[in-house]
């Protein structure tokens, strides 16, 4: 979804770089051993060219376990069961141990913070997929503020890309648009999410031509009838979408299954409905973490477009994402009668795991929202909650 290589080409040097980093970004530390799950387990860590010569470099009897411990074809850590293989049994990380920080490769040692690179622009913030990184990006007071500094490009690892400058822009503004109608409550949540389809809908449709005219149109917005049945239907769909993925979370297909047969098939749609109404109430504590929640995809992905001028695609996306983490909710509500800031981060980063972290599961999503009339404009509309 993000990263295509649309239109880059080298930039000269020593052009200034507009570095911005997410304020919540100076509140995260890892928790290490203490962690209730570590990133170590589940996936295999890609290693970057240095860190790589590096492990080829080490002697000694840990060179020859790093030798052992890194499948070399595709560059990465191997898993022994599903935990790095150099992860040890006190829940620390061997290599750390063994070569320092200096010695950890670019993902271990950045991670859950991820640069976006945008030409002339960089930004930093943190990934959902970390449990504590989450928790931040749900609490954070000042909703996803930037900084901003201008930098010289050199010494900062930048890769020397650039953009349609002008497509940036625009989507710049586009995304402050978005940001302002995200924490506007005086709209119910519903019409907010429906505002930043209709947004994309016309940026993209209007994009690179004269956009006298360009609205929102209010009879694109029209609500549906039975808007609660439409929504419950289009839900269950969606789940079910999400068990073509492929498995990041251990035992992902059996979890999917149960959360379809309790929330979809276990009960009648008007127990549904009920259940859904009470649920919204209970909800109606958390806005700022719905927001923030909405505020993290927007600020990750929008930009992504200006390499394949897919806005629309990127908010299906976002209004994808905050439902299925809602539906998620709506699962551990009806088990536990508890919904709070700690069960959404639990869900949020669950399915950031299962989601964000894997290249083929972005792009059946990407395929889905381009092709499957589940994603229609009005479709969308039918699956927006009140
Ligand atoms: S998931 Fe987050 S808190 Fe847990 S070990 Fe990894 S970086 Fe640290």
């Amino acid at each position: 979804m993000k990263g295509v290589e649309y239109g880059r080409r080298h930039m000269p040097k020593e052009e200034p770089v507009k570095w911005r980093v997410q304020k919540n970004l100076e509140s995260f530390a890892c928790v290490g051993a203490e962690c209730e799950d570590t990133c170590c387990k589940g996936w295999e860590i890609g290693i970057d060219r240095e860190s790589y010569q590096l492990y080829r470099g080490t002697k000694g009897e840990f060179g020859r376990r790093l030798f052992r411990g890194i499948d070399h074809r595709k560059r990465r850590f191997r898993l022994k069961g599903r935990v790095c293989a150099f992860l040890n049994k006190e829940g620390f990380c061997d290599i750390y141990k063994e070569l320092g920080r200096a010695g950890m490769c670019r993902e271990c040692r950045e991670y859950p913070r991820h640069r976006e690179d945008y030409g002339r622009v960089q930004e930093w913030m943190l990934s959902l997929s970390c449990p504590e990184a989450a928790r931040i990006i749900l609490g954070d007071k000042g909703q996803g503020a930037w900084q901003e500094q201008i930098k010289n490009k050199n010494g900062q690892g930048f890769p020397g890309i650039s953009v349609d400058e002008k497509l940036l822009g625009d989507l710049e503004e586009l995304r402050k648009t978005m940001v302002c109608l995200l924490k506007d409550r005086s709209l119910d949540w519903g019409e907010r999410l429906a505002l930043l389809l209709a947004l994309a809908y016309d940026f993209d449709k209007y994009q690179g031509s004269d956009a006298a005219g360009c609205s929102c149109s209010k009879q694109r917005l029209r609500r549906f009838p039975g808007q609660e049945t439409e929504q419950m239907i289009r839900m269950a769909a969606w789940m079910r979408l999400m068990g073509r993925m492929e498995p990041v979370l251990p035992d992902w297909g059996r979890k999917l299954e149960r959360m379809c047969r309790s929330l979809y098939h276990r009960q009648s749609m008007e127990e549904q409905g009920k259940l859904r109404r009470k649920f919204a109430l209970e909800v109606k504590a958390l806005e700022p973490e719905w927001e923030n929640l909405a505020l993290y995809f927007v600020n990750t992905y929008l930009l992504g477009a200006v390499y394949d001028r897919d806005v629309y695609g990127k908010v299906k996306f976002v209004v994808f994402s905050v439902l299925m983490i809602r539906e998620w909710c709506l699962f551990r509500y009806k088990a536990t009668g508890r919904v709070s800031r700690e069960e959404m981060a639990q869900a949020a980063y669950r399915y950031a795991r299962e989601v964000e972290n894997s290249d083929r599961n972005l792009e059946l999503l990407e395929h889905e929202f381009a092709k499957n009339l589940l994603f229609g404009f009005s479709e969308m509309l039918r699956a927006l909650p009140d």
